[in-house]
C-alpha cells in the first residue's frame, strides 16, 4: 500500500476515509439487498424492520438518501444485541432469546436465497470489522454498546466466518425505526437533525448514562500525542488562543499553526461564553447533543479528553456537512463547560425518553419532569424551513 505523504500527523485520531467509504458501500449494498429480499418475501419485513415501499421511497430520492447512507454511521444496527447473543452465534452454543426469535422468523428460503443473505451477512460485518477497528466511535457508529463493540473486537475474524457459514440468521436490520422517520421522509423533509436525533433515540448508549470528561486542561500527553492534538483543533477550526491556553503554548505558535494550516489569522474577538445558546433553538440542541453524546461515547472507552473531542468532531463534521450549526469553537466551549459546571444537564425526554441537552440555571427555566426533545415538542419540524438554507 502506498502511503500518502500529505498525511497529517493528527489522522490517526480520525475516521479515515476508506472507512467512511466502506460505510457507504455497505449502507448501499444491504439496503438494496433488503429492497430486494422483502420484495419476493414480504414476511421478511418484520424481520428487517423496514418495509418495501418505506425502503425504496428513501433510495429513489437521491437527496435524502445521501443524508441517511452518505455519512459514518451504518443505517443498519445488529440484531444480535448483547454479548450473550453473539456468543450464542459465534460458538453455537445454546441458543438465547434472539437468536430463537431470529431463527423462528425465517421463512423457507430457497438455495439462492440462502447465499444472498449470506453474502450480505458478510459484507456487514465486515464493515463492522473495519469501524470497530478503525475508530474510537465504533460503538455509536454501529449503534451498539461499548461492552459490546468490545467483545466483538476481542473475536478473531475467522471465527466469525465458520459463523456465518454454519448459522444462517440475518444479522443486520434497519435502524432507524422512528414512525417520524418515516413521515418526514415520504413527504421529502428528512433533516440531518431528525436523523442524528433517530440514532441517539435507537442507540444502548445514552448520554445521560455516559461518563463526563475530566476537567480540560492539564493533560498528561506525550509530546507527539499533545502536537497532533493541538493541530487537530487548529484544523478544525478552534480558535488559536482558546487552543494556545488549552495545550499550554505561545499565542503566536498556535497563530502560526493556524495560519499555515487555514491559509489565513484566526478569528480574533471574544471567545463563546453563552451556554443557553447550545439550547436557543431546536437544531442548535440536537446538534450540540448530538455532539456530546459521541464526545461521552469515546471518554467511556478511556481515550484521552482531547482524543476523545477530535474524534467526535470529525464525526459530527461528516454527519452534518454544510449543514452543521454549531462550529468545533464552539463545541470546544460546551464540552469544557459541562465538565466544570451544571448549568446545563443532560435529561431524557418524557415521551421518547431520548436524553438531550436541557438548561439546569436560572437563566431558562426547564423543567427536568416535564422536559420533551425538539422532536416530540414539534419545534424541530416547526425550524425546517431554516435548516434547508445553504450557507
Ligand atoms: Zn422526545
Amino acid at each position: 500500500m502506498q502511503s500518502n505523504p500529505s498525511r497529517s500527523i493528527f489522522e490517526q485520531f480520525i475516521l479515515p476515509s476508506w472507512v467512511q467509504d466502506r460505510a457507504l458501500s455497505a449502507n448501499l449494498r444491504i439496503s438494496n439487498y433488503v429492497v430486494n429480499a422483502v420484495a419476493v418475501r414480504p414476511e421478511l419485513e418484520g424481520v428487517f424492520r423496514v418495509t418495501h415501499d418505506n425502503l425504496l421511497a428513501l433510495r429513489s430520492d437521491q437527496t435524502q438518501a445521501n443524508k441517511v447512507f452518505c455519512t459514518p454511521f451504518l443505517a443498519f444496527a445488529p440484531t444480535l444485541s448483547s454479548v450473550a447473543d453473539w456468543r450464542s452465534f459465534i460458538e453455537g452454543s445454546m441458543p438465547t432469546i434472539t437468536m430463537d426469535r431470529l431463527q423462528a422468523a425465517l421463512p423457507d428460503l430457497s438455495v439462492v436465497e440462502r447465499l444472498a443473505l449470506e453474502h450480505t451477512n458478510r459484507s456487514y460485518i465486515t464493515a463492522l470489522y473495519d469501524m470497530l477497528n478503525m475508530s474510537v466511535l465504533a460503538a455509536p457508529l454501529i449503534g451498539i454498546s461499548n461492552e459490546l463493540a468490545a467483545y466483538l473486537r476481542s473475536v478473531p475474524q475467522h471465527e466469525m466466518d465458520v459463523a456465518i457459514s454454519e448459522r444462517l440468521v440475518p444479522l443486520f436490520q434497519w435502524r432507524f425505526t422512528d414512525e417520524l422517520f418515516w413521515l418526514e421522509t415520504l413527504a421529502g423533509r428528512l433533516t440531518r437533525e431528525l436523523i442524528a436525533h433517530s440514532l441517539m433515540e435507537t442507540a444502548p448508549l445514552r448520554t445521560d448514562r455516559l461518563p463526563h470528561s475530566e476537567v480540560w486542561g492539564k493533560f498528561r500527553l506525550e509530546n507527539f500525542v499533545r502536537d497532533a492534538l493541538f493541530e487537530a483543533f487548529l484544523n478544525f477550526g478552534c480558535r488559536a488562543k482558546s487552543v494556545s491556553s488549552l495545550f499550554n503554548t505561545s499565542l503566536e505558535a498556535a497563530r502560526d499553526a493556524y495560519k499555515r494550516i487555514h491559509g489565513r489569522s484566526s478569528p480574533s474577538g471574544q471567545p463563546p461564553s453563552s451556554l443557553t445558546w447550545f439550547i436557543d433553538n431546536a437544531q442548535r440542541r440536537v446538534q450540540s447533543t448530538f455532539q456530546m453524546w459521541l464526545f461521552r461515547a469515546a471518554v467511556a472507552c478511556e481515550v484521552s479528553t482531547p482524543e476523545s473531542f477530535v474524534a467526535a468532531m470529525d464525526v459530527n463534521k461528516a454527519f452534518f456537512a454544510e449543514d452543521c450549526k454549531v462550529p468545533p469553537e464552539r463545541s470546544m466551549h460546551l464540552a469544557r463547560s459541562m465538565a466544570m459546571n451544571e448549568e446545563l444537564a443532560v435529561w431524557p425526554c418524557r415521551k421518547c425518553g431520548t436524553p438531550y441537552l436541557a438548561s439546569n440555571s436560572s437563566e431558562k427555566i426547564e423543567l427536568m419532569h416535564s422536559f420533551t426533545c425538539p422532536c416530540c415538542n414539534g419545534s424541530l419540524m416547526a425550524t425546517r424551513g431554516g435548516n434547508r438554507r445553504r450557507k
